[in-house]
């Protein structure tokens, strides 16, 4: 291209698989947000098979169009993968054998005490001109071309490959390609409907092109991402986006519990090291879920005591002391008996907080009385205990998860001594 700003980016996803109902193409959801962090656009995006023909065909197609093209995929050892062997036919170069990548697919075996198979040998072979991206993670270099002013990046298709080599090979030679800078940033919410949210910050949204707000919504978390673009620095961007967001979380306040990416129970996670507390968890409807987020946080240890999964009423009795009575007189999704799970799991764990859960997942077992969806969720800590009810709408997934959020969402509140 002679100018950057002529720049026409494609991306093309190799692989027969990604034309099944089965798998997605991610990877281009992701480059296509790094790409756009640079002013770069996409013109095209298309997904063709592991076929010979159609795989030429569609270079050759987008090479017509575009000056920027990244592919993804076919660099694999496999006899299916060839976009490598497609790519050098195409711009009649050859693949050159080098022995130093050779060496290093070998060595990659080697240490983990295997011999390198025969069919790994074809990763070795690089398009004549290219200049080669090294993978950490995987066997499949990439490979980065140039070709009468158009550029053509070739990566491989697993994401924990592609994502480490696109991060540290290619974005660092994206820069002079850049036209803009922009700051991204996403305020996650619990507590607050979509409607309420949408009253709140209506007269929020932003009425210049470079700045841009957007509200997803999903049971038990609202997200809000904002970004800002500028021609002129980082900088700017970054200040733009800032304003943008104060006025936001002054209009959302406490109920907005992250805005660098971090999800609930990570931030749980964060207040009760800072606190220097520690947690135990009584779980019925959610089976274990909670336990499953909190320690899905790195370190958890620290401050995770235990969970118990106590579905069955017996094992309500058995494990956490609530008393079989209670159980007969109020039902085991009650108020009573949810506060009695949180005192006894807190008891038996010595723990500083008890966390339990008791409700109807469904989507069976609902009553007119008792609907599915019902939860009680409740807190206890030394001085005292605090239970809310609830009535969670969706499927037995969903109400899982917001069950679930609110449980982490008390002992957030509970933590910043902010009102349950
Ligand atoms: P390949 O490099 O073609 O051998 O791809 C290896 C694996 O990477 C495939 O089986 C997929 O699971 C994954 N993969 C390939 N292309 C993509 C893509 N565009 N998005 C997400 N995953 C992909
Ligand atoms: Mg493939």
């Amino acid at each position: 291209m002679k100018n950057k700003k002529d720049l026409r980016a494609e991306i093309m996803a190799v692989g027969s698989e990604l034309l099944t109902p089965h798998f997605q193409d991610t990877n281009s959801l992701y480059l296509t947000q790094r790409l756009n962090e640079l002013g770069m656009g996409i013109s095209f995006k298309t997904i063709v098979g592991d076929d010979w023909d159609d795989l030429t065909l569609c270079i050759k197609e987008a090479l017509s169009r575009a000056n920027f093209l990244i592919a993804i995929g076919g660099l694999g050892p496999t006899r299916d993968d060839i976009t490598r062997e497609a790519f050098a036919q195409v711009l009649h170069r050859k693949l050159l054998f080098k022995e130093e990548i050779l060496q290093k697919i070998e060595e990659r075996f080697n240490c983990r005490g295997f011999k390198m198979p025969a069919v790994n040998k074809k990763q070795a072979y690089v398009i004549e001109g290219a200049e080669v991206l090294e993978n950490r993670n995987g066997t499949a270099p990439g490979l980065w071309l140039e070709e009468r002013s158009k550029i053509i990046i070739l990566l491989p298709g697993p994401p924990q490959e592609l994502k480490p080599m696109f991060e540290r090979s290619v974005w660092p030679l994206l820069q002079k390609l850049r036209t803009e800078y922009t700051a991204h940033s996403v305020l996650k919410s619990t507590g607050l409907t979509e409607s309420k949210i949408e009253s709140l910050i209506s007269k929020l949204y932003p009425k210049v092109p470079s700045l841009k707000l957007t509200t997803l919504a999903y049971p038990g978390q609202i997200e809000i991402h904002i970004s800002a673009r500028s021609k002129k620095s980082q900088d700017e961007a970054e200040k733009n986006l800032n304003k943008l967001k104060k006025t936001i979380l002054q209009k959302l306040q406490d109920y907005v519990f992250s805005t660098s990416g971090e999800e609930l129970e990570d931030v749980v996670g964060k207040l009760l090291r800072i606190n220097k507390k520690n947690l135990a968890v009584a779980e019925s409807c959610t089976g274990g879920f909670l336990a499953h987020r909190l320690t899905n946080v790195p370190g958890s240890s620290d401050y995770f005591i235990q969970g118990v999964v106590a579905y069955s009423n017996k094992a309500k009795t058995n494990l956490l002391d609530v008393p079989p009575d209670l159980i007969k007189k109020h039902g085991a999704v009650s108020l009573e008996v949810a506060q009695v799970m949180a005192i006894g799991v807190r008891r038996k764990a010595h723990s500083n907080l008890g966390v339990a859960i008791t409700g109807i997942a469904g989507p069976t077992g609902g009553t007119q009385e008792k609907p599915v969806g019902l939860v009680y969720v409740a807190l206890a800590w030394e001085e005292g205990s605090e239970v809310s009810k609830n009535l969670f709408l969706g499927k037995r997934e969903a109400i899982k998860f917001q069950s679930s959020q609110k449980a982490l969402d008390m002992a957030r509140r509970h933590l910043l001594k902010i009102k349950i």
